[in-house]
């Protein structure tokens, strides 16, 4: 089959033919029919998170089953199904205790393979390594069944694909971290496909304002039209003294869906005493965050979101719902759609700003 495969940090991904196993008992064989390009697979691809390489990247994605393996009852072939990368082993404290984006992921509960299986994935006799137990920038995908949800076939592919990851944690982090109650003020830092969810999630809790922040006027225009109210450019100035005179105080709930060091500082000082920031966006490995101790007395609080706090497999089905019922966008979330061979033209794109989500389809 054909895969991106990326060999090297900060080189661009080669497409070359590999190999994969057929599905042992908790498995299953998805052919891969979109997958979004998110910016976490970027970070791997610029080293500012590590993986042992050569991995095949992609983690937002929706396919068709294929074959399963023989213990897997929860899902047949030609089932319509989207991956996960919270993938939960449901016997965990915290997946019993109805946190399975935080599973424990004990490795010998069999959620991956061991040193002593077959290789998932491979090239003649080299091992290629599996990216957030996915890999979804190929055309086949090998995964464990309670990576996966089953859902509706009638939605197109690549719209599911971007609620795998991008929007799930948007509308997650909005309606599953915070619970924003109706009537709140909102920030959201940064609109591409995980902001504009967030905005989107804002607009469906009942926000009474939602202020977007970007430093593109494009994705500024696209986050009024998914539900902001306001806009700030982050060129123009200040911006959380704009936030703070804008609002007269600061927001309730401050998202930043970037991960930067200076968002993340400036989602905490944008907050109103009692506010509530949220980190949405992957803060690159070693990057300490520095606050103004001053804030905890009154009662300002930051704190960090997984993946929308989902439990994917009831989340997932209630979004796709929303999105049907037309009062979620997605379709508008969809940029562009390029061949796996064109998968490096994505990563420029999301480097230009300019695009909210590139999605790679496949036949
Ligand atoms: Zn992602
Ligand atoms: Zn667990």
């Amino acid at each position: 089959m054909k895969a991106a495969v990326l060999r090297k940090i900060n080189q661009p991904l080669s497409i070359e033919d590999i190999s994969i196993d057929t599905p042992k008992a908790n498995e299953v064989l998805v052919q891969t029919k979109a997958s979004g390009v998110c910016r976490s697979d970027l970070h791997y691809i610029q080293g500012s998170y590590s993986h042992d390489l050569p991995v095949i990247l992609g983690h937002e994605v929706a396919g068709i089953v294929e074959k399963v393996g023989s213990n897997v009852t929860y899902l047949s072939p030609g089932d319509t199904v989207v991956g996960c990368l919270s993938i939960f082993c449901g016997r965990c404290e915290r997946c019993l205790g109805g946190r399975p984006a935080l599973c424990l992921r004990d490795p010998m509960w069999g959620l991956s393979r061991t040193g002593n299986d077959n290789p998932k994935l491979y090239k003649a006799q080299e091992p290629i390594n599996q990216f957030l137990r996915l890999s979804s920038f190929a055309e086949m995908m090998l995964v464990h069944e309670n990576a996966l949800v089953k859902v509706d076939p009638e939605v197109p592919f690549e719209q599911l694909a971007l609620i795998g990851c991008g929007v799930t944690t948007g509308l997650g982090a909005v309606l599953k971290t915070a619970r924003i109650e109706a009537g709140s003020t909102v920030a959201v830092i940064g609109c591409g496909g995980v902001g504009l969810s967030a905005i989107q999630g804002a607009r469906i809790a009942g926000a009474l304002r939602i202020i977007a922040i970007d430093t593109v006027g494009s994705k500024l225009e696209m986050a009024m039209a998914h539900g902001a109210t306001d806009t700030i450019s982050a060129t123009a100035g200040d911006v959380v003294q704009n936030v703070i005179e804008m609002t007269n105080g600061g927001v309730d709930y401050s998202f930043d869906a970037l991960g930067i060091k200076q968002t993340a500082e400036q989602s905490y000082d944008m907050v109103r005493a009692g506010g509530t920031a949220t980190i949405v966006g992957l803060i690159a490995e070693g990057v300490k965050i520095e606050l103004d101790g001053v804030g905890f007395i009154d009662e300002k609080r930051i704190q960090g979101s997984c993946m929308g706090s989902n439990q994917f497999r009831t989340d997932m089905p209630r979004y796709i719902e929303l999105y049907k019922q037309g009062r979620l966008k997605v379709d508008s979330l969809v940029s562009q759609k390029l061949k796996i061979n064109e998968i490096n033209k994505a990563f420029d794109d999301m480097k230009t700003g300019e695009v909210a989500r590139s999605v790679i389809v496949f036949n």
